[in-house]
């Protein structure tokens, strides 16, 4: 691969309900770091991060939008979803209310999107239920799990979404879930190709 910069440039884009933690999945992503009380209005709208995918050989530019505020609209412009080819939907897994309005921002980005875009539901704040002992909420206050691993699962496979679970705040599955959805959008380019 010497010489290459990359060979694909991939747009991405992220949705889901405020706080969720999109903007901070995106700095973690670009900048491996995590901002406990990053500004509302100062929201990341755009990163880009170069990715290796070693069993093709291929170095992949991903170009990543945030919704930065926009959820208050509900309904974002056509030009977001332009050109797009992979989706993070994010909900977070604290928060039941967060996985099921994620089912109208999957309805909008249907909607709007190129019907052939990949998507992969990401459930966020992993961190805050990972010791999944009953004691949670006693244990250096972590919040309770709202939306079980199977639930969601089941929900993905139905609308045909990848899904993972992770943590902008301890870096889990965060490049992961971006390379799970890059690994598949390569494998929907090889088919036509
Ligand atoms: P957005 O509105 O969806 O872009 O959400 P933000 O990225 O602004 O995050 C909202 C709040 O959740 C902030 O206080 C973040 O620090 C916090 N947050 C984001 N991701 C995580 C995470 O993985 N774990 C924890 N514990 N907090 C998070």
């Amino acid at each position: 691969m010497a010489g290459v910069q990359w060979h694909y440039v991939l747009k991405f884009i992220i949705t889901g309900d405020a706080a969720v933690g999109k903007s901070s999945l995106l700095v973690r992503l670009t900048d491996q770091r995590f901002l406990a009380n990053p500004d509302p209005t100062l929201g990341v709208e755009f990163g880009s991060k170069l990715i290796t995918i070693p069993e093709e050989n291929k170095i992949v530019k991903l170009q990543c939008w945030d919704t930065a505020g926009t959820e208050s609209f509900r309904s974002i412009t056509r030009s977001y979803y332009r050109g797009a080819a992979g989706c993070l939907l994010v909900y977070d897994v604290t928060s039941r209310q967060s996985f099921v309005n994620a089912r109208s921002w999957l309805a909008d980005v249907r909607e709007h999107a190129d019907p052939h875009l990949t998507c992969i539901l990401v459930g966020n704040k992993l961190d805050l239920c990972s010791d999944e002992s009953s004691d949670g909420a006693a244990a250096g206050g972590k919040r309770k799990r709202e939306v079980s691993i199977e639930e969601a699962e089941l929900w993905a496979k139905e609308e045909n979404l990848l899904f993972v679970e992770a943590s902008a705040k301890s870096g889990e599955n965060v490049e992961a879930a971006f390379e799970r959805a890059t690994r598949d959008i390569l494998s929907k380019v090889h088919r036509v190709a």
